[in-house]
């Protein structure tokens, strides 16, 4: 796979690059310079998910990772389920939630810490991530346990629900979690601190495991053939996916690029409405990000835009029949919740905000998928208020609520970080 970085087109690396350094110069995000159509899309739909998603990565990556071993990274990056369920006959939920961390992002991040493992010279490398809650889970279970690796989650003390802390700060072995005497802002600063002081960079060879990475992208593309496989006419499907930083829809393009059987795809948003308002209007004008309902989709600039851009520009993609986009209200959404709820279905608000907008969208003969991000007990605040029930939770959740949470406390200045960092077995 050759990639380009998009600021400047006549930089171009290899996927393992790419992967290795995350951004190009002047933050440039790689791109694949050009996609094939695959050559047996029916073939293709017959397969189970894992060979599957096998040969749609083979195809995207090239032979620069072997195909057993692809198919070995891929079994068991991708060793949860993922269902698709059919709510009326028009309509279809793609569940992406049942990995270890109740989310969407399970599948990049855990195909990505394969590749890292796989990529990994023998050199040390360290993860280190600051979170405000769902970031931190899924980067720690997608490091678990990856040879030659080690993750370091930072998080606010205190600041994260309970259940959010049991999820990743119970898994010990390669994942160490600190907690911080002090705000998200500040756990975030640390992490610059870290990666400003060369020599700890260079000797713990620090990485983001950032979300913009390419590794995430493409595996995310993975799953769009599922809903294909599913139905019977997948060339009818309209595909609804709640938004924020627009990697997710990038990758149902790419998979469209490469020769996916679809209608066409709507963004939806929440009221940080900055695509759909440039859609409509040709201007990019990103307005003071707001607080809403459906956090996780809480950005004005979606750092993913510039690559749905290119696969218009550059690779030919009709953007104005294909992608259509809408902003949410959070009254609207709560809505939606309550109908899906009374006819029973149990949604997370991303979800039932993608439910929506398909439903507002849908046209005579079309079919339609709503992307499922969330598992409803991620955000039990939420449904637990506005449709007065309780919500059971997951096994996942269920089995670490009584276990010991093994982070350490530390003030937030960097010297006590430096002294972690430095001394991973000083504070056991
Ligand atoms: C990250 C996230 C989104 C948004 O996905 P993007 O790829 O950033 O557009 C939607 N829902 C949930 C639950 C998420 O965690």
């Amino acid at each position: 796979m050759e990639l380009i970085n998009i600021k400047h087109p006549s930089d171009a690396v290899s996927f393992r690059q790419a992967v290795m350094t995350g951004l190009g110069r002047d933050q440039g995000l790689f791109f694949p310079r050009s996609f094939d159509v695959l050559p047996d899309v029916d073939g293709l739909l017959e397969l189970d998910f894992v060979a599957r998603s096998t040969a749609v990565l083979q195809h995207l990556i090239g032979d620069e990772i072997e195909s057993a071993v692809l198919e070995r990274m891929v079994a068991s990056a991708f060793d949860f389920p993922i269902e698709v369920r059919r709510l009326d006959p028009r309509v279809s939920a793609l569940e992406l939630f049942h990995g270890p961390s109740l989310a969407f992002k399970d599948f990049g991040a855990r195909f990505m810490a394969r590749c890292l493992a796989e990529f990994n010279d023998g050199g040390p490398m360290t993860i280190l991530t600051a979170t405000s809650g769902d970031t931190g889970a899924a980067v720690a279970h997608a490091y678990h346990g990856q040879p030659g690796i080690d993750v370091v989650v930072l998080y606010p003390r205190g600041r994260i629900s309970p259940l959010q802390e049991k999820l990743f700060c119970t898994l010990g072995g390669n994942v160490r979690t600190v907690a911080v005497d002090a705000d998200f802002d500040t756990c975030q600063s640390l992490v610059k601190q870290s990666f400003d002081d060369e020599s700890l960079r260079r000797d713990l060879g620090l990485n983001s495991a950032n979300s913009i990475n390419i590794a995430r992208l493409v595996a995310q593309v993975c799953y769009y053939f599922e809903a294909a496989a599913a139905v019977e006419t997948p060339e009818d499907l309209v595909y609804s996916v709640p938004s924020g930083n627009f990697g997710n829809i990038t990758a149902g393009l790419i998979a469209r690029a490469i020769g996916l059987p679809c209608r066409r795809f709507v963004a939806a948003t929440n009221a940080n409405d900055t695509v759909p308002r440039f859609l409509s209007t040709g201007r990019w004008q990103p307005e003071p990000t707001r607080a809403t309902i459906t956090n996780a989709m809480d950005i004005s600039v979606p750092n993913n835009f510039a690559r749905v851009i290119e696969l218009g520009e550059r690779h030919g993609l009709p953007l104005e029949d294909l992608l259509y986009s809408v902003s949410i209200s959070d009254r609207k959404t709560r809505d939606a919740m309550h109908v899906l709820w009374q006819s029973g279905y149990l949604a997370d608000p991303h979800s039932a905000l993608g439910w929506l907008a398909l439903q507002e969208s849908l046209e005579h003969g079309e079919e339609g998928v709503f992307l499922c991000t969330a598992h409803p007990a991620k955000f039990l605040e939420v449904i637990e208020e506005t449709l007065e029930i309780d919500v059971p939770l997951p096994p996942a959740l269920e089995a670490v609520r009584h276990k010991e949470v093994l982070s350490v406390t530390i003030p937030g200045d960097f010297q006590a970080l430096h002294e972690v960092l430095r001394n991973p077995s000083s504070q056991a």
